[in-house]
């Protein structure tokens, strides 16, 4: 569709972009990213011939760019520029019909119903219907900007060139913008190369990424390939960390602060956990990244407070999740702060254990009841729901975890509940097999990310030394406690 074979340019004597060369195919949706006066717009205007190219060629659906007559070249190629200003007094709907010029025939200029229609269709893809009476003047910059993406769309483009078309738009209007781009280049084969600032939001929607850096091309690929750390460090000159999108299989980037040594030295003991009947609770200094299977803001997150409650043998409810989040504001905690887990076996049971080896510290709590222990190699068998009995691990580190070390952590911790319920010969009541815990263990695995760093927590590590020996002899602990309860 577009193809850009070696080109220079810029302005006057001065060349900016310098031997770029890249192809985009019909419906691609492309991406330019780089960093302030990386080149950006001057190649969107190499591109357009807004700007003559010095070296290389331009082919455009298999034909050179200058071959093209200006009114031609405008029915495949429309552009939306970075600044839209507007000095003259149109409504939105004559400021869009602008987009239909290119198709108007004759001497005697005809508007037709395929024009009427493509500017009705682009006022309402825009958002823009209620306004097409309004004076183009008297809009916010955002709704400015959607104007003249009407008239661009209203052209009904091959090829879209724009140059950071989310500027001035709002969190939604961007979304809805980027979801329309999308829509078009899928619906109507519409090929978008588009400048970006906001790199999360290219690497969202863009099929392929173009990353220039000083006039020229530095990686081009997908958001995968060429959003990686050490790129985005070279180019920008930030540290970043990348992460997967939550729901699309996309990378995105975390910026990072610049940090607070001081902050470096803080760790976490058991000076500021409690155990009460009603609940056992460790208040944090600072939030620790956490990973938890719990009732209340389970998963991965920051969190300061971590509650094990104790609830009746009967407790059942709804939405336990809800009750729970009551109970944490009725305790004087905030829930956006807080994870909570719950157990029906009296917290006086609860076993606290603490382990100091050279630079790793670590200390676990656990309640273990082993009511409805289960075997998991046999629990396909079951067909009726077990009266829990919960064993409940929680395990805090001074230590900078990665995400390898967080589950290898839990992995570990589970090895040594299990290794806990064979030592003890704990029986799976139906099958009469060893039990590897219950049917609603808990477990949770929190860090303060400061301090010595763990890749790994498996059973030979520092780390899950500490954790195999804390977590194996506090679940002992607990459930002969509550044995002789
Ligand atoms: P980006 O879009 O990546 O921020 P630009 O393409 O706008 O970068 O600018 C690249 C370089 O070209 C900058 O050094 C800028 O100063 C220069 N430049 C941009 N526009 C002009 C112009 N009209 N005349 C001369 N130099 C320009």
């Amino acid at each position: 569709m577009l193809k850009v074979r070696k080109v220079s340019g810029g302005y006057e004597n001065k060349i900016i972009v310098s031997d770029v060369s890249f192809s985009v195919h019909k419906g691609e949706f492309i991406g330019i990213l780089g960093p302030n006066g990386s080149g950006k717009t001057t190649l969107l205007k190499l591109v357009s011939g807004a700007l003559q190219i010095t070296a290389g060629e331009i082919i455009i659906k298999d034909m050179p760019l200058p071959a093209f007559k200006p009114a031609e070249l405008a029915k495949i190629l429309a552009v939306l520029p970075q600044s839209t200003e507007s000095s003259f007094s149109f409504t939105v709907k004559e400021t869009v019909s602008f987009g239909r010029y290119p198709y108007q025939k004759g001497l005697f200029k005809q508007w037709s119903e395929t024009d009427e229609q493509a500017v009705l269709e682009a006022l309402a893809h825009t958002n823009l219907t209620h306004y097409q009476n309004e004076d183009v003047l008297s809009l916010s910059g955002g709704e400015k900007q959607r104007v003249f993406l009407a008239q661009a769309l209203a052209q009904e483009p091959e090829i879209f060139l724009l140059d950071e078309p989310t500027n001035h738009l709002d969190l939604s209007h961007q979304k809805g913008l980027m979801d329309l781009l999308k829509l078009w280049t899928k619906e109507k084969q519409m090929t978008v190369v588009s400048v970006f600032h906001d790199l999360n939001l290219a690497s969202l929607y863009c099929d392929r990424l173009i990353l220039m850096d000083q006039g020229t091309i530095v990686s081009i690929g997908s958001p995968w390939e060429v959003l990686t750390e050490e790129s985005v460090q070279r180019v920008y000159h930030t540290d970043v960390r990348r992460q997967p999108h939550p729901n699309v299989p996309r990378p995105q980037l975390a910026m990072m602060p610049a940090g607070n040594k001081e902050e470096d030295a803080e760790i976490i003991t058991t000076e500021t956990l409690s155990i009460q009947p009603k609940h056992i609770v460790f208040q944090s200094p600072f939030s620790l990244k956490t990973i938890s299977s719990s009732v209340v803001n389970s998963g991965i997150g920051w969190f300061s407070t971590f509650i094990n409650r104790h609830v009746e043998m009967d407790y059942n409810c709804e939405d336990s999740s809800a009750e729970m989040k009551q109970y944490i504001q009725k305790e004087g905690f905030r829930v956006s702060d807080t994870v909570a887990m719950m157990t029906a076996i009296p917290l006086s049971t609860g076993v606290v254990k603490e382990y100091r080896d050279g630079d790793t510290s670590l200390f676990v709590v656990v309640t273990a009841g082993i009511g409805g222990a289960v075997d998991v190699s046999q629990s396909f068998r079951y067909s009726r729901t077990l009266q829990p009995g919960t064993i409940n691990i929680m395990i805090f580190v001074n230590g900078h975890l990665s995400e390898e070390a967080f589950l290898q952590g839990v992995v570990t911790a589970t090895e040594a509940k299990a290794k806990v319920l064979a030592d003890l010969g704990v029986k799976d009541a139906l099958s009469h097999t060893i039990a590897t815990g219950t049917a609603t263990d808990s477990i949770l695995l929190a860090a303060t990310q400061k301090g010595r760093y763990f890749q790994y927590a498996g059973p030979i590590t520092d780390l899950g030394k500490g954790i195999g020996k804390c977590v194996y002899q506090a679940t002992i602990k607990a459930i002969q406690g509550v044995s002789k309860e």
